[in-house]
This record gives C-alpha cells, sequence and structure tokens, in this order.
C-alpha cells in the first residue's frame, strides 16, 4: 500500500486498491448516521443555494438544447453521480423525456428509485399531470466502467450529460478521470452538453496554505490535507473533508488545466467555466428567476457534500445574498 506523510511526520496508509469503496460507503452510510441539529441548520442555507445553482444551470442547458431542437423533440439526459435523485424534479420541471441514473452508492440509488416513484404517484393525482420521462438506472463506478454498455439502448445519443458535485471524484488518478469524462463524451450527440459542479482547487489551495497543519475549517467542517500542498500532484492531490464529527470523505482536487485537455481529447470543447457567485450574478443580471418555490422545491434530509467546502466561505455570503433576494 502507498503512505502519505503529513507534516507532523504521521504516517497515513492510502488504500492500494483506490477510494471508490470508501467514498460509496460513505454516501451509503450517510442516511443511517444522520447530521447533528447544529450541522442541519448551518448547511441549510448552504444546501439551498447550492440547489438553486443545480436548478438555474439545468435550466440554462435544458433551454439551449431546446432552443436548437424540433418541436417536442424528446431529449435524453444522464445524471452521473445522481446519488439519491436530488436532481430529479428538477428534469420533471424541465420537461426531459429519458434520464439515465448512474451512481456508484447503491443505497443511494434506492433512495433514487423510491423517490422517482413517488413522483410518479404523486403526478397521477395532480390535475395536470404532463408527462414523467421514463428512467433507467445504473449502479457503476464511472470511473471505472464503460457505461454505455450498460444502457438499455447501447445506441442511444444523449442531449445533455449533468455531473454535480461529483466529478471530483475521478481526480484520483488519469484513468479514472480519463474513464469518466469517456462516459460523458462518448454519449452525447453533437451539439450537446456536459455540465458539472466542483469544489474549487484554486480556493481551497489558497486556504490550507494560509493554515497550520494542512488543516483548515470552522466548528461544523474541516478540511484535511494529504498531499503536497505546495506542489499537489494532478492527480491523487487527496484531502479529507470532515463535517461535524460525522462525514469524512476522500475528495481530489481537479486541476482545471488538465481537465480542458481531457475533455478536448474526447471530443468536449469547454464553453464556459464560472464560480458559483459568478454565476449567480450572471442569473441575477439577465433576470432569470427560479421556476416554482426554491423552499418548497425539495424536502429530503441535508447530505453533506463536498461543495459546501469547495465553494468557498463568500459563498456563504452569497447565499445569504440569495435568501434576501428570493425572500
Ligand atoms: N449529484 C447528486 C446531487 O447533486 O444531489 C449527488 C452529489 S454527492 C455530493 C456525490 C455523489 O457522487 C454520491 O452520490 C456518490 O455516491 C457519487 N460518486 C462518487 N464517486 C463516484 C464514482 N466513482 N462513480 C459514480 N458515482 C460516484
Amino acid at each position: 500500500p502507498k503512505h502519505f506523510k503529513t507534516n507532523e511526520g504521521e504516517v497515513i496508509p492510502q488504500p492500494s486498491e483506490g477510494y471508490g469503496k470508501i467514498i460509496a460507503t460513505h454516501y451509503n452510510s450517510l442516511e443511517e448516521k444522520g447530521l447533528d441539529e447544529r450541522s442541519k441548520s448551518r448547511i441549510f442555507y448552504m444546501r439551498n443555494f447550492h440547489n438553486w445553482i443545480k436548478s438555474m444551470l439545468i435550466n440554462e442547458y435544458l433551454t439551449k438544447i431546446r432552443d436548437n431542437k424540433k418541436h417536442n423533440a424528446p431529449i435524453r439526459v444522464m445524471d452521473m453521480g445522481c446519488g439519491k435523485g436530488g436532481d430529479l424534479l428538477k428534469w420533471r420541471k424541465g420537461g426531459i423525456s429519458h434520464l439515465i441514473c448512474a451512481d456508484i452508492a447503491s443505497v443511494s440509488l434506492d433512495q433514487c428509485k423510491s423517490r422517482y416513484s413517488d413522483m410518479q404517484n404523486r403526478s397521477g393525482r395532480d390535475r395536470n399531470p404532463g408527462n414523467i420521462y421514463s428512467i433507467e438506472y445504473i449502479e457503476a463506478d464511472c470511473t471505472k466502467v464503460r457505461l454505455r454498455e450498460k444502457y438499455k439502448d447501447p445506441s442511444m445519443k444523449l442531449d445533455l450529460v449533468s455531473c454535480q458535485f461529483v466529478f471530483h471524484y475521478s481526480f484520483e488518478s488519469l484513468t479514472q478521470a480519463e474513464c469518466m469524462i469517456h462516459n460523458a463524451a462518448e454519449c452525447l450527440q453533437p451539439g450537446g452538453f456536459f455540465i458539472g459542479t466542483i469544489p474549487d482547487a484554486n480556493d481551497l489551495l489558497t486556504r490550507v496554505r494560509k493554515s497550520r497543519l494542512n488543516s483548515f475549517g470552522n466548528e461544523v467542517f474541516q478540511v484535511t490535507f494529504e498531499s503536497d500542498i505546495n506542489k499537489p500532484p494532478l492527480f491523487g492531490a487527496k484531502y479529507n473533508f470532515h463535517l461535524d464529527g460525522v462525514v469524512d470523505c476522500p475528495e481530489f482536487l481537479v486541476h482545471f488545466p488538465t481537465l480542458i485537455k481531457l475533455a478536448k481529447k474526447y471530443g468536449l470543447r469547454l464553453v464556459r467555466k464560472e464560480k458559483f457567485y459568478e454565476f449567480y450574478k450572471r442569473m441575477n443580471s439577465e433576470g432569470r428567476h427560479l421556476m416554482g418555490n426554491m423552499k418548497g422545491l425539495e424536502a429530503y434530509p441535508p447530505y453533506p457534500g463536498s461543495h459546501l467546502v469547495g465553494t468557498a466561505v463568500d459563498d456563504y455570503v452569497h447565499a445569504e445574498e440569495f435568501l434576501r433576494n428570493e425572500g
């Protein structure tokens, strides 16, 4: 097994088979462990803000896709790392026709399935149910398995691949990052989009470099680096994300220029990269508002992802600003 030596000389063994299992176990156990009240309230606004970001992003690209299509042409999407299906309702509001949900964590995928059937049952009682998209599920490590071979119809081409707060797990190694981007790229039709959200590596590094002992955070969360913070490797630049002693998940820095290169290799061209607060400002200045009521959008147990960290303390400020404006 590999080892990492911290500044204090502590030797931390690294699993030789990689972190996939540890990450899956972490997400699978979130439900049972739960968070204490303190964390719940502290992350409530952040989660709302992240949900808003995802809704606006999904909406922005579904609109572009629809504009380029003939009236009523079907829109097919993959939610890569769908988790418990936090975005299922967003896809419904977006009027898509088919969704492929892929995730490494079986318990999360089960929760996603029951949420989909809840949504289906509820829609049966709606006065204007509209159409609910069809769905298929793939339980797989998207950094190691070729997803296309698992589609019900492997020849199907998609319009959008959405990868929300997931892609950074692939930066454990070059082969894993390549596999994930390949999975996204090969199923898209020309003109299709890959959209995603990840923690900001530069921001994490700036903060940890200002800190002592390779670690920073507050009374709720903590980020601890287990890689060289002055010269992090392009892949496998690992840090641990802890939330209130409950969550403890390994994550990896995404070196963005490398991501752009890899994406290019598989036929994806960078369209836009924005920090959350830039996106937030642009959406506001374009006068876009969320369809429906954000707070009522999805009520489910908070689940603390890496995004809380990656999006910087600044985002607490923007989350507050957002809530003031949205009422
Ligand atoms: N996209 C969902 C959302 O925004 O609500 C879930 C985001 S959650 C922070 C990260 C998800 O990525 C978890 O569900 C986890 O199981 C999944 N994940 C992590 N590594 C993965 C991998 N190698 N292959 C597939 N899914 C992975």
